[in-house]
């Protein structure tokens, strides 16, 4: 009997098991729309700043350990038949133009027909899920909307893959019948949950079984700082997901959504893929009273302390327990901010540290320094673009120690920078230089803090550091933690602020928490 290859993950590692075949080699549609969208944040992006791959070209990601490239070496080993359409992605930042998303909705309504028309078995998404852009608040759900629209009531079944920190719509649950989210922030298991969407997405073509997304939305929108899955309310929470899967019910997601975008969808949602039947329905309700319930009652939790940056300075001086990280989420490259925040590095000269990294993306100065040879001495400026937002101008007397391409490749094969982003990474032309005894990294392009290769492609060891400036909220401990001895997140200006009561939001949802009162516990409320 002709044999199909069907798998399992545990750790993270992908087991094969070999099932009697009962159907033909699938055909599977599948297409990448990914970006996290800073609302906050100055500037716009255009197309010339997502990698854009149509068709064919989508395979390029083969073996890049990316979700799509993953995809594509199960497809190969299982004798599925993908069918590129269109891949826009880039890194977290300012919104995004309207020709974007139309280059994506074109390329869509020319693609999908036709696989349709030639047979399709499935259709497979992989999405950020907070993308917004001028004219699109729910940009995904406006998508999913036209993929349902296409499908004119075929039984094709959709299923989609989001980062954990997706805000989730009502439109991109109801067009969805398996929507699947990372379970871990940092998001290490981004591989694993795309492949866990796919292995749903297959068996309900195999097995017949059809899926709903039940989307369940809770009255909280949590700073980036509060969502870190090893922490509550994210950890009580996914816990409790786990205890509800079943068969009816075979993956709960918890998103807790990106603050920093002012649309109606913003905040902490819960999606339930459940069968389609009664007994699937039931449960979806018994699991969306518990998570709701908890939600309700933790939230409180998913707001963590911030230290003044001069709090945190004399603390940290006091205990000299090194390397030291010096952590600014309200300059959060990986939530979308530029990363030339000048406060951290203004406070280290002001407090004359010595053995101190820090990493800022100036352009400007980059451009400058390269053309000055290894050992000569510049006088630059960095920062200042925006003062209130990220802190003054600083002109620094730079000794240049060396220049490169920004180019490395992740030392950490499961970090999220991977699954994003692959495994080679372009800061752009970089120049590492040294000024008032501290060591900078300054790059052409943001990169989020997320692996030590961009230290080390510079011939820096970050281990020997005292002090380190990072611009991040919790995506940096995976790369980090193991280095580090003490860390601070401090409170400090900026466009991924903790500070949510301080942004202009217009749209968002009301009454939601911190801007409103939690609604109070029903009394049957039980604490696991
Ligand atoms: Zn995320």
């Amino acid at each position: 009997m002709m044999q199909n290859k069907r798998f399992y993950l545990r750790n993270s590692r992908i087991f094969f098991i070999n099932t009697p075949a009962t159907h033909n080699a699938l055909k599977i549609f599948v297409s990448r729309l990914f970006h996290e969208t800073n609302g906050f944040a100055p500037g716009r992006l255009e197309m010339s700043d997502f990698q854009y791959r149509h068709g064919q070209d989508l395979f390029r990601a083969t073996g890049d350990g990316s979700i799509l490239g993953e995809l594509i070496r199960l497809a190969s080993e299982n004798n599925w038949t993908l069918v590129p359409s269109f891949d826009l992605s880039t890194s977290p930042g300012s919104m995004v133009s309207d020709e974007v998303v139309e280059t994506a909705m074109r390329h869509l309504d020319e693609d999908l027909p036709k696989a349709l028309e030639a047979g399709l078995d499935g259709i497979f998404l992989i999405l950020h899920g907070a993308m917004v852009a001028d004219s699109f608040d729910d940009v995904e759900g406006h998508l999913l909307a036209r993929v349902a629209h296409h499908l004119q009531g075929r039984s094709v079944p959709v299923a989609a893959v989001l980062d954990l920190h997706a805000n989730v719509s009502p439109a991109m649950a109801v067009h969805t019948n398996i929507l699947v989210a990372y379970r871990c922030n940092p998001h290490t298991d981004a591989v694993e949950a795309g492949l866990r969407t796919v292995n749903l997405l297959v068996d309900s073509i195999r097995d017949g079984n059809k899926f709903c997304t039940h989307l369940l939305e809770a009255p909280v929108i949590l700073p980036p700082t509060g969502t870190a899955s090893a922490s509550e309310p994210m950890r009580g929470l996914l816990a409790i997901a786990r205890c509800h899967e079943c068969a009816e019910l075979p993956a709960i997601s918890v998103c807790p959504g990106f603050a920093l975008a002012d649309t109606p969808f913003t905040g902490l949602t819960f999606q339930l893929v459940a069968a389609d039947s009664v007994d699937g329905r039931e449960a979806a309700n018994k699991a969306s009273a518990e998570l709701l319930a908890y939600a309700t009652l933790h939230a409180g939790q998913g707001f963590p302390e911030e230290w003044s940056l001069d709090d945190a300075m004399a603390d940290a001086k006091e205990r000299a327990e090194f390397p030291t990280l010096i952590v600014e989420p309200a300059d959060n490259i990986g939530g979308g901010s530029p990363g030339d925040a000048t406060w951290v590095l203004e406070k280290f000269i002001e407090h004359d540290i010595r053995g101190a990294g820090v990493i800022l993306a100036v352009p400007e100065a980059v451009a400058i320094l390269q053309t000055h040879p290894v050992g000569a001495e510049v006088e630059i400026t960095v920062g200042g673009k925006y003062p209130a937002l990220s802190g003054p101008a600083l002109t620094l007397n730079a000794k240049i120690l060396r220049h490169g391409d920004g180019t490395f490749v992740v030392e950490d094969k499961h970090s999220h920078m991977v699954s994003m982003c692959g495994t080679r990474i372009e800061m752009g032309a970089s120049t590492l230089v040294e000024s008032n005894g501290i060591t900078i990294l300054l790059t052409t392009h943001p990169t989020a803090p997320m692996d030590l290769g961009q230290w080390r492609c510079m011939g820096v060891n970050p281990e020997a550091f005292h002090w380190i400036a990072i611009k991040a909220a919790v995506a940096h401990r995976q790369a980090y933690d193991r280095i580090t001895k003490r860390s601070y997140t401090v409170s400090t200006p900026g466009p991924c602020t903790s500070d949510l009561i301080s942004l202009p939001y217009k749209k968002i949802r009301r009454p939601i928490f911190p801007f409103d009162p939690l609604p109070s516990p029903s009394p049957n409320t039980k604490t696991p």
